[in-house]
């Protein structure tokens, strides 16, 4: 692959270190970074040419984290991860709500990140974000086995219904990302739906119904109000 076929990120951080071993990281893999130490200066420079994704640190010398995930959604659409300090659980959530797709806790582990910056591409349609496995998987979690290819749900008897396709990349979303917040912007692969859409909580409780998921007390989906949801499952994937 060229330098010009290469996906472009973005990173925004003041500290040299974790700005180094984050570009580092992502460059092994093929990306193409760069770094920027001030929100003044990535602005300039998303809007002469917008990269794919930003990485953005919430702890800043010019401004703050939150106004830039703000601007660069609103006015670049392009993806959006935060990265915040260990215990920092409050700016996730409220970054989450101003916007972000997904956020890193420091200090991170390289390939976390890397699946991470990848799911976001994805959602984004990027190609050349795929890792190698392609094609088709099954999810399988507590009993349950999903397959993103037929949309097939399979429960623990056995018994096999087939998703309609807006609950299956309801489904799927979440499966990828177990036991983590996401907003409804992330649940909500439909781009003409707004995240505070009433819709994606209309699909939430036929998921729930489907999988025999209690609504007043969600054993596997859960609602972190104000936010979002978390699948409280482990999930393993196999390809087929
Ligand atoms: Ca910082």
């Amino acid at each position: 692959m060229n330098e010009s076929e290469k996906i472009e990120i973005h990173v925004l951080e003041d500290d040299p270190l974790v700005a180094r071993t984050l570009t580092r990281t992502l460059e092994e893999y093929g990306f193409n970074c760069r770094w920027f130490r001030t929100a003044a200066e990535l602005l300039a420079s998303v809007k002469q040419r917008p990269p794919a994704l930003c990485i953005v640190d919430l702890g800043l010398p010019d401004r703050d984290g939150l106004d830039v995930v703000r601007e660069l959604q609103q006015k670049v659409g392009c993806g959006v991860m935060i990265l915040t300090g260990r215990g920092f659980l409050s700016d996730r959530v409220i970054g989450l709500e101003f916007g972000a797709d997904d956020y890193v806790v420091k200090p991170f582990e390289p390939r976390e990140l890397v699946a991470r910056v990848r799911s976001i591409l994805r959602r984004y349609g990027h190609r050349g974000a795929e890792s190698r496995q392609g094609g088709r998987r099954v999810a399988c979690f507590e009993g349950w086995q999903f397959d993103t290819a037929s949309f097939a749900l399979t429960d623990p008897e056995g018994g096999e219904e087939v998703l309609g396709a807006a609950e299956a990349h309801l489904l799927q979303a979440l499966l990828e990302h177990p036991n983590r917040i996401q907003n409804r912007q992330q649940l909500s692969r439909t781009p003409d739906l707004l995240p505070y859409d009433r819709s994606i909580d209309v699909r939430i409780s036929r998921l729930r119904r489907k999988l025999r998921d209690d609504p007043h007390s969600p054993r596997l989906v859960k609602t972190v109000y104000g936010v979002g949801y978390l699948l409280a499952v482990n999930v393993t994937w196999t390809s087929k």
